[in-house]
């Protein structure tokens, strides 16, 4: 792991003990950030994404979650030793994030302009003068048309992509270091999310801010991200670049999740899905989790959990018969 990460983290475990048994719904995942980078989350819902992000936040409840990690550093700082009142004065203004439903993330009673205004009050040191002068530049900056007009507006008034941009406007106002997006784009039409994503790579290209990317969906990753860190059942079972793992992906699920991507340019007239579903936290399979859905499956993998090892010194593959691409596309055991 590196030492030089914006965001580090080492051994991240989340457990929910409940009456009908325990909830493992993170197994001791590691991942680094590095300033100006766009680090992709990827897998199925119930996979852990989600779960690990809120957790590296601070943001789940403690009880019901058992949050466990050796290391949690952001920028220099050990998040596990701040209290809320730190925590909340790093999230908004350091570390911010984009929710999946803005209907839902944004106060359905309040303006744009004064929710916009929080953030520059709140985490800026500006005056309320100031602050509407930021918000509106601040819409204006991702595309809301009549900037000046949509500030005094409520969120059921603007459309989705208008109150997406809201968001990201709002993730992007206090220049944090670090953005969590999660699911950014999932509840907009295919038309606008393209639009949203242009919107969302434009500012953190320009602002230099990192991304932390979670989706399921592979299209956005090829599009904003630069490097691919694949869950299944709450352990990391492939990493790397992501041109590299989209076009050779080395671990049978990855494999999956592209097969699964409907394509425009085939003839095929039945899209390709992985068997089964992402099994119950409380009731995993023994050995590789993968197993019972892997058509490439052994004893072997019945039986014991691979590590995650690395295959290059940028890739890493947690399975014991990691694929290789053929030359045609055929993928074959290592
Ligand atoms: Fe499939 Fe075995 Fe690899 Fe798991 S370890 S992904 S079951 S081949």
């Amino acid at each position: 792991m590196s030492q030089d990460a914006l965001l580090l983290v080492e051994g991240l475990k989340v457990i929910f003990p409940t009456d009908a048994g325990i909830i493992k719904a993170v197994e001791g995942i590691d991942l680094a950030i590095h300033p100006g980078e766009c680090l992709a989350l990827v897998g199925e819902s119930g996979c852990g994404k989600s779960v690990s992000s809120l957790a590296i936040l601070g943001l789940l409840g403690t009880p019901p979650a058992l949050v466990r990690a050796q290391t949690i550093r952001f920028d220099g700082q050990n998040l596990q030793a701040l209290n809320e009142q730190q925590m909340a004065q790093i999230r908004g203004k350091d570390i911010a994030m984009i929710f999946q439903d803005a209907l839902t993330a944004l106060n359905p009673v309040m303006s744009i302009g004064r929710q916009l205004d929080e953030v520059f009050l709140k985490h800026c040191g500006m005056n309320k003068s100031q602050a509407k002068e930021a918000s509106i530049e601040a819409l204006r900056a991702v595309g809301v048309s009549s900037p000046a007009q949509r500030y005094r507006q409520f969120p059921h008034q603007l459309s989705g992509g208008m109150r997406q941009r809201v968001l990201i406007a709002m993730a992007f106002a206090a220049s944090p270091k670090l953005i969590i997006a999660d699911e950014p784009t999932t509840a907009l039409d295919v038309t606008i999310q393209m639009q949203v994503l242009e919107e969302l790579r434009a500012m953190q290209r320009k602002s230099g801010t990192a991304l932390m990317l979670i989706t399921h969906d592979l299209s956005v990753v090829n599009y904003l991200a630069d490097r691919i860190l694949v869950m299944y059942s709450g352990k990391i079972v492939e990493t790397g670049p992501v041109k590299q793992i989209l076009k050779r992906p080395a671990h049978p699920y990855t494999e999956g999740l592209l097969t699964s991507v409907p394509r425009l340019d085939t003839c095929n007239t039945r899209f390709y899905q992985i068997p089964d579903q992402v099994p119950n936290p409380m009731n995993k399979p023994s050995g590789c989790h993968f197993h019972p859905r892997c058509s490439y499956a052994g004893e072997l993998c019945k039986q014991t959990m691979p590590s995650l090892r690395s295959l290059s010194p940028q890739r890493e593959v947690r399975c014991h018969f990691p694929l290789q691409k053929g030359e045609g596309g055929d993928s074959q055991h290592a």
